[in-house]
């Protein structure tokens, strides 16, 4: 067993605060809400707020949700299939508001950071989560959170050490990928141009998400669900649920029905082959230890070689990289289709890990690619320079790391 850097409270003496925060209930809603993001039950409701006859409502989601998640209209006068006193009406009541744009930043290579400012107020400040989009050759992936803050209290994690919570509605996790559509100018035009034999062109600039931002989504379970639900609709925003991956901390009751209820491609936050670090790493481990975990992981809906689970696993030096972790490693998840996926730590002020180094991190990701492994290292890519989880900060100094990471990890995937 490799040897911890944070002094750990005796075995056996645990207190659930430890393990996980109490998310606020209070959430107030603004006057007048955004129907952005909202699922098709959810806008046929808005209609009949508004005093549209049940007969009528289905059609006019069907027109609406086009306008929203197809062409990403920004204001109901552009919504000509609608009558001009049915946008009025809605007009009055309603708005196509996106969460606001607190700051963003644009890394050279094309990665951009938003800090999203919601509703709401924790102890005098504003409610805000992250949300990252990383451009690669052959992908565009949107990183986007579940919570503001996060129930759990993963000792290396920055989101971890804010005191409060709160669960983003299912609107606020759609509208992260609409206002990147909007950023981005990913929306699809009302009368494409005609063809220029440029398909590539044509591509979506988002052809991924990744919930891996802040937030432990499987604890926002229903509105994860409804809002990823929303994203993967094939008539709107159309993400492919093979293109949605959902990471989660191991929260092990909710994994089978994520599989059955969302579908989406499953990532778990492993970072440890014992139960005795991964306690003190990912404290929920008390709760749900690694064999329930791994058995979890196994039972996962729907996996196949062709859709595989992504263990996640941070590269803490002098924690967990050693060689033997590395086969240990290997050796636990045997039998089950998956991905590893080795992230370099991205320390914050206060944090009491480091990096591991470069040429141990190529050293362990060799031992997991000729067991037979593809250790992909896609996000932490992005989360590198980015660290979408709570921190703003930009660590150009990394890129050329991230790069030679990224080249290798093309060349050993497919
Ligand atoms: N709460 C979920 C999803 C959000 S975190 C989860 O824990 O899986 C997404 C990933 O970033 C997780 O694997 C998490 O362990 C990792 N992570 C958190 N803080 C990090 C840091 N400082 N450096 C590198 N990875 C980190
Ligand atoms: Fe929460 Fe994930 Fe951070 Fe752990 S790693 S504190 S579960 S966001």
């Amino acid at each position: 067993m490799t040897a911890s850097l944070v002094a750990t409270e005796p075995q056996g003496v645990v207190s659930a605060a430890d393990i996980e925060k109490r998310p606020l209930e209070r959430y107030v809603a603004p006057e007048r809400p955004s129907l952005v993001g909202l699922s098709r039950a959810a806008l046929a409701e808005a209609f009949g707020a508004i005093g549209v006859p049940e007969r009528q409502r289905r059609m006019r989601v069907q027109q609406i949700w086009h306008w929203l998640y197809v062409r990403g209209a920004k204001d109901f006068e552009a919504m000509t299939s609608l009558s001009k006193e049915l946008r009025a009406a809605l007009a009055q009541r309603f708005t196509l508001a996106r969460p606001e744009i607190a700051a963003e930043q644009v890394s050279a290579d094309g990665t951009r950071k938003w800090l999203l400012r919601l509703p709401g107020e924790i102890e005098g400040r504003p409610h805000e989560v992250e949300c990252v989009y990383i451009p690669e050759t052959d992908r565009g992936t949107l990183c986007i959170s579940s919570q503001v803050g996060c129930t759990l209290n993963c000792s290396f994690c920055h989101t971890g050490t804010q005191r409060l919570v709160r669960n983003l509605t299912p609107g606020e996790i759609v509208g992260q990928v609409v206002l990147a559509r909007d950023r981005l100018g990913d929306w699809t035009e009302a009368s494409p141009p005609a063809s220029d034999g440029n398909e590539e062109a044509r591509k979506r600039l988002i052809s991924n998400v990744v919930m891996m931002g802040m937030g432990e989504p499987l604890y926002n379970f229903e509105a994860v669900r409804d809002g990823l639900n929303v994203v993967a609709d094939g008539e709107g925003l159309s993400l492919s649920k093979r293109r949605i991956t959902l990471s989660t901390s191991g929260v092990v009751p909710k994994i089978a029905r994520a599989g059955t209820e969302i579908g989406v491609m499953l990532a778990v936050s492993l970072h440890a082959v014992t139960d005795a670090l991964r306690n003190e790493l990912v404290p929920l481990n008390r709760k749900y230890p690694l064999r329930e975990l791994l058995e979890a992981c196994r039972n996962y809906p729907g996996l196949s070689n062709a859709r595989r689970v992504t263990f996640e696993y941070v590269m803490l030096k002098g924690v967990n990289d050693s060689l033997a972790d590395a086969r240990a490693l290997v050796r636990l998840i045997k039998g089950i289709p998956a991905k590893i996926n080795l992230i370099p730590f991205n320390p914050w002020p206060g944090s009491h890990y480091e990096c591991s180094d470069w040429a141990q991190i190529e050293k362990f990701s060799e031992v997991v690619f000729n067991a037979g492994y593809a250790s992909p290292v896609r996000t932490p890519r992005g989360r590198d320079i980015l660290a979408a989880c709570g921190q703003l900060k930009s660590a150009t100094e990394k890129l050329s790391a991230r790069e030679r990471l990224a080249l290798r990890a093309m060349a050993m995937t497919d």
